[in-house]
Formats: structure tokens, sequence, C-alpha cells
């Protein structure tokens, strides 16, 4: 069934590449990863996929993702041809470390808003967390991005118990300081969260509590997989937090989100290893047979099974 036969229209999780200069703690596992690259889909294989998919299911949004997207050169030529087939909504997420000397082009090709990974103000533990980050580079790359009109701008902050969940309200007013969205996400037991999962899971409503003690929350309409709240600090500054919580309220039944990674390989469910190859498919006169892979692929759910999931988000697109 298709999206005129009534069936929610889907997402898609685009990534560019496996290849990722940071080493997150939560992302890549000690012993590294493969990296994927050379093999990658073609510019036109992307754009294929994406006119199959919103002539089939109705796709509004793309996300660009990776490994780290900006890595590439090409991104902007990528979203030119997103925005040109008239993708509604252009996005990309990004560790912002190379986003100050991108923002201006990446909005003028068409990228509307972006998510930034932030998950601490610390330097040092910035660096910790991220391998080998540094954190001024991504705030520079928060500062020109706003500057550029990549708005709103989203902050990710995925909370580890033991690393940075001592943070979140200092990282909530920075957020609201500068105009910024944040999300906390709950660390998901995949990549290199395999192992110490349940070492570092810090539940969305222990997070919650934590903010709610200094700062008044009130709902406010939910966006993706994000609970959000309408915030404001005690200076009187107001904004918005969400809550995405894979674990602890999984969404997984209104799902309708697909991965596509650089090599070509279609994901349905994060939670899974199921993986449907597409490269042969991304031609006109395949796409009957794209659509039966598609449709497998958002059949794969998870329902009420745990985790999964070998694979880092860095292979799978994050
Ligand atoms: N390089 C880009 C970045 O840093 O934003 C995009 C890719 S990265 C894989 C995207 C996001 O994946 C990270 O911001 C983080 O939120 C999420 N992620 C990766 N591994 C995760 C895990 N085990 N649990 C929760 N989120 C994870």
């Amino acid at each position: 069934m298709n999206a005129s036969c009534g069936q929610r229209s889907v997402s898609l999780r685009l990534s560019v590449t496996g290849r990722c200069p940071l080493r997150c703690q939560y992302c890549v596992p000690a012993s590294g990863y493969r990296f994927e690259g050379e093999n990658s889909l073609s510019l036109s294989e992307m754009t294929a996929f994406v006119e199959f998919l919103q002539e089939t299911y109705g796709l509004r949004k793309v996300r660009i993702t990776g490994g780290e997207p900006l890595i590439r050169p090409d991104i902007e030529q990528l979203a030119a041809c997103l925005s040109a087939l008239g993708v509604p909504d252009v996005a990309l997420t990004t560790n912002g470390q190379q986003l100050a000397s991108r923002a201006v082009t990446l909005r003028q090709a068409g990228v509307r808003r972006i998510n930034v990974s932030l998950d601490s103000l610390d330097p040092a533990v910035f660096r910790r967390l991220t391998g080998h980050g540094v954190l001024e580079k991504t705030l520079a790359g928060l500062a020109a991005a706003r500057d550029a009109g990549l708005l709103p701008i989203r902050l990710n902050t995925v909370v580890m118990r033991g690393e940075n969940e001592t943070e979140v309200e200092h990282l909530l007013d920075f957020a609201l300081r500068n105009g910024f969205e944040i999300r906390f996400l709950e660390v998901m037991p995949i990549g290199a969260m395999r192992e110490s999962f349940e070492k570092h899971f810090v539940s969305s409503a222990e997070t919650m509590r934590r903010i709610a003690a200094h700062h008044e929350l009130h709902p406010a309409s939910p966006t993706g997989t994000a609970r959000n709240f309408a915030v404001k600090d005690r200076d009187g500054r107001a904004g918005i937090v969400g809550f995405i919580s894979p674990i602890s309220e999984p969404f997984c039944a209104t799902c309708r989100r697909l991965r596509l990674t650089a090599s070509g390989d279609l994901i349905g469910c994060l939670g899974k290893d199921s993986r449907f190859p597409v490269r042969p498919f991304l031609r006109r006169d395949r796409f009957q047979e794209l659509q039966e892979i598609v449709d497998t692929a958002l059949s794969t759910k998870r329902r009420h099974e745990e985790f999964r999931g070998e694979a880092s988000m860095a292979v799978i697109g994050g």
C-alpha cells in the first residue's frame, strides 16, 4: 500500500558516509569499526531513491547524516539535488567540527535546519567523550549556523551516567541563552554501548526530574520522536527542550523512519540487524521490486523485543 492509499508517509535518514573523525564513546566501539566509503552510493543513486520514496511513500523529510556528513565535499550538491526534487524538509545532522566554514553554503544549497551533537560544555569532557573533538570548533559551528539562518538549531545530547548526566542543566541553560532547542536522548544498547549500556543508561524521567528542579516545564507539541516541553530558566529565558526515549518509552508503533547506509543497505529498524541492499534497484524499471523491499524493511520494525542491533550508528546513519 502506498501513501496515496492512506498509509502515513515515511521519512529517511540518508547516510552519506560511514566515516567519522570522532570516536564518540556511545557510538564507536573501542576496537573501531569497518569504514564504508569507497563503495558508497553516487549522488544520482541517492536522489533516485529519494524520488522513488516521494512518489510511492509520500516522503517529505530527508535528514543527511553519517558517519560525519561534512567530511564529504559534495553535501551542498546533494542538498541542492534534494531541494530541486521538491523535498520540503532537508535537514542535516553533524558533529559541528567543520560547520563554521560550511554553514552558509549549506543554507544556500537548501538545507533548512540542522541538528548538532553536543554532549558536554567542558572542553576536557567533550574531548574525552568524542575521542578527540574540539569543543571550540563545534561552538564556532553553532554560531555560524545561527548567523546563516539554519533554523531551528537543535542540540542532541546523549545522556550517559558517570559522564555528562550532571551537565544537563548547564547544557539547557546554554541552549536557552543562545536560542537553540535541545533534546536529551536515552543511550541505546547498540554499537559501542552493547556491553556497557546498563552502566551508562539514564532514563528521560531522571533527566527531566533533574531539569524540573530548577526550571518550569510545560508540555508542547511533539516533533518527530521527541516529547517536547516549553521551558523557562530562572531569568525568564524561554525555549524548547525535548526528550527522546527509545528505551523507556519506545515509539516503534508509530515509527515510519527508514535508513539508507552509504553503501546502499536499507534499514527499517535500529534495533534489528536486518539489512536490505537496494543499489541494484535504484532504476525506474526496477521500482516495483524496490517497493517490495521497502515494504519488507518497514515490516521489520521492532515490536516489544529487545534491541539486537550489532552495528554502530556511525555505520547505520545516526
Ligand atoms: N556525525 C554526526 C553527529 O555527530 O551528529 C551524525 C552521526 S551520529 C551517529 C548521530 C547521532 O547518533 C549522535 O548524535 C547520537 O545522538 C546518536 N547515537 C549514536 N550512538 C548512539 C547510542 N548508542 N545511543 C543513542 N544515540 C546514539
